[in-house]
């Protein structure tokens, strides 16, 4: 694991970690294909393994005008930051406050996540089809994109880098139950993990199981303590301090 944390790491990396998973896709390709815990392979024709031409431009431009000095590479980590890890979650984060205090929404979210997710103005028109899947007290979900770096943008903005690692990319698949304890949540053999293969076409969203001990929150609250790495399933929703075991 590149990067087994909630924090964002910087973008400096970004042209060689692109390289290493471009160079991963050539000595493994689509690895989910193999695994049977994996749900079956979804459409991968579209997906991207090396930095596209826009990106490649957006690279050069930057490292000249941070070579002039016209802009510090500090405050675009920053403003990247902030869109991977604060605003875009915020909008994933309320969905699943939603589906947790609403029956109704939640059975909508899960039959069709696009509509649902586009009634709190999220999505909408995008192109990719939204699937929600839920996790229970005997199955856990886990999103990766094999390939590259297919996200569900519109509900958890930017992806964070370790999500776009080969590393996890791969043992994302082969392995779920190791990347999972890295990222500190240890399953019991008893609780299956279904691990979905996000295309351009699908993206995935985790509907975590809310936490004991938030019976008196409202939907506020309650999306304050959703994570971005609980909507990947990475991570479990964790009970607010104080409440009752
Ligand atoms: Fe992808």
């Amino acid at each position: 694991m590149a990067n087994a944390t909630d924090r964002p790491v910087g973008r400096r990396k970004f042209l060689s970690d692109a390289v290493a998973g471009a160079a991963s896709l050539v000595a493994t390709p689509h690895i989910a294909s193999a695994k049977a815990e994996v749900p079956a392979p979804a459409q991968v024709q579209d997906h991207q393994a090396v930095p596209s031409d826009v990106a490649l431009r957006v690279k050069a431009l930057e490292s000249i005008l941070v070579e002039k000095g016209m802009i510090d590479p500090a405050t675009i980590d920053a403003v990247i930051e902030t869109y991977e890890s604060k605003i875009g979650p915020r909008n994933g984060a309320r969905v699943i406050a939603k589906a947790w205090v609403d029956p109704a929404y939640r059975k909508r979210l899960l039959a069709d996540g696009t509509a649902a997710i586009a009634e709190l103005g999220y999505g909408g028109s995008q192109s990719e089809h939204m699937v929600v899947v839920e996790n229970t007290a005997t199955v856990h979900n886990l999103i990766v994109c094999t390939l590259c770096s297919c996200y569900p943008w519109p509900v958890l903005g930017l992806p964070p880098t370790w999500y776009k690692s080969a590393p996890y990319r791969s043992r994302a698949v082969i392995d779920p139950r190791g990347v999972l304890r890295e990222f500190g949540v240890t399953l019991s053999d008893d609780v299956s993990v279904r691990v979905w293969d996000s295309t351009a076409e699908i993206r995935y969203l985790v509907l975590p199981e809310r936490p004991l001990g938030t019976e008196k929150l409202n939907e506020e609250q309650l999306a304050a303590l959703v994570t971005r790495n609980a909507m990947v399933g990475v991570a479990k929703v964790s009970r607010p301090r104080g409440a009752a075991a």
